[in-house]
């Protein structure tokens, strides 16, 4: 079995760095059911991507921390797990000394993919946790378009002013379901249990003007997690096979840019989302501006930092758009890294096949070994 806990800086840095191998829980209805050989992920609080894959080697019961930490000769004061568990909960449940050792410390999540192609159903839905589990990924976290959904219409009124963008929301794809809809295959998939953690979430198609109207949507929904995209500059797609026509062929690189990473900071500004997608996909068609983006990029860091969001390293970029890099660029991603912001792997999947692709290559780059 594999289990998922939360642990504070200062712990998760020693068991990383080897300097600690017990861990001390309250043993309540979860922590009664951990076994010797069972899998534990550590989270660090404060950066759920940063995660110690650890199995567990023995484990040490006490009806207090006092005296577990006697047995064990751990020089510890029990008082300090008081700002953890109350003694009324100790003497409850009894404690436990969880033995373990870190056999891996790369965690596979692919925080980015679309159910947009095919029915909002089960059946669907579980054809890409199974291609999750099949590429030996540790967590999957679905999402889709807010154009799928009726409720976020008047998101997009903006954008029909170009008969090319008005026939692209006809499509049967857009407006198709409803939030309740989502959320009634949300409550069936969690009935159910899976080798890997779950999430579900949405891609929300943010822009300044139409913050107000998001803002006033997305107030009620109870998701996982919210993950902005920027996906039109001054109302015009930019990823779209009209795009050329309508924004490309038409305004200077410079503006383009300009105009995007200003909606970047709105959104990172707006505190509706948890996540920034995609933070460089404006680079898709290998057009770049002829003034340096990199005090535009340590903006965004500083802001994701501010706001306590994570940014995405989206590998849609190379095998979706054939762009040579296979994330955020190089140049971000020193930034992000040098800054320290939360960073979430993403393969943007709009087919079941498609989920995992080059996470493994995306969570090396995080972490600095690729
Ligand atoms: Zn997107
Ligand atoms: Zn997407």
């Amino acid at each position: 079995m594999r289990y998922d806990m939360k642990l504070d800086y200062d712990s998760f840095n020693e068991i990383a760095e080897g300097r600690k191998s017990l861990e001390f829980r309250l043993n309540d209805e979860k922590r009664q059911k951990i076994r010797v050989d069972d899998l534990i992920f550590f989270h660090r609080a404060d950066n759920e991507y940063d995660v110690l894959k650890c199995k567990v080697k023995a484990l040490y019961h006490a009806d207090s921390f006092k005296k577990l930490f006697e047995e064990l000769c751990v020089d510890k004061n029990h008082e300090d797990m008081r700002k953890y568990y109350s003694t009324d909960r100790e003497k409850e449940y009894g404690v436990l000394g969880i033995e373990i050792e870190k056999y891996d410390d790369l965690y596979l999540a692919d925080g980015h993919m679309h159910l947009e192609y095919g029915p909002l159903n089960k059946e669907y839905a579980l054809r890409f946790i199974e291609e999750g589990i099949n590429k030996g990924l540790d967590e999957i976290d679905i999402l889709d378009h807010t154009h799928r959904f009726k409720e976020f219409e008047p998101c997009y009124e903006h954008l029909r002013k170009y008969s090319e963008q008005d026939e692209w929301l006809k499509q049967p794809t857009k407006f198709c379901n409803t939030l309740d809809d989502y959320y009634k295959l949300i409550e069936e998939l969690r009935k159910m249990e899976f080798p890997i953690k779950v999430k579900f979430g949405l891609e929300v198609c943010y822009t300044s003007n139409t913050e107000e109207l998001l803002r006033d949507i997305v107030k009620d929904i109870k998701l996982d997690f919210l993950t902005g995209a920027i996906h039109s500059v001054n109302s015009i797609l930019y990823d779209m096979s009209f795009s050329k026509k309508l924004l490309w062929d038409v305004y200077p690189a410079d503006d383009i840019y300009k105009w995007y990473y200003d909606e970047v900071l709105s959104l990172i500004k707006s505190g509706l989302f948890n996540r920034l997608a995609h933070p460089d996909q404006i680079k898709l068609l290998n057009i770049y501006p002829s003034y340096s983006l990199k005090e535009t990029f340590r903006e965004i860091a500083d802001g994701l930092n501010e706001k306590k969001m994570y940014g995405e390293n989206n590998t849609g970029i190379h095998y979706r758009y054939g762009h040579n890099d296979i994330g955020i660029s190089d140049e971000l991603l020193k930034i992000f890294k040098d800054k320290q912001v939360r960073m979430v792997c993403a393969s943007d999947a709009h087919k079941p096949e498609h989920v995992g692709s080059l996470i493994p290559e995306a969570a090396k780059r995080n972490k600095g070994v690729l």
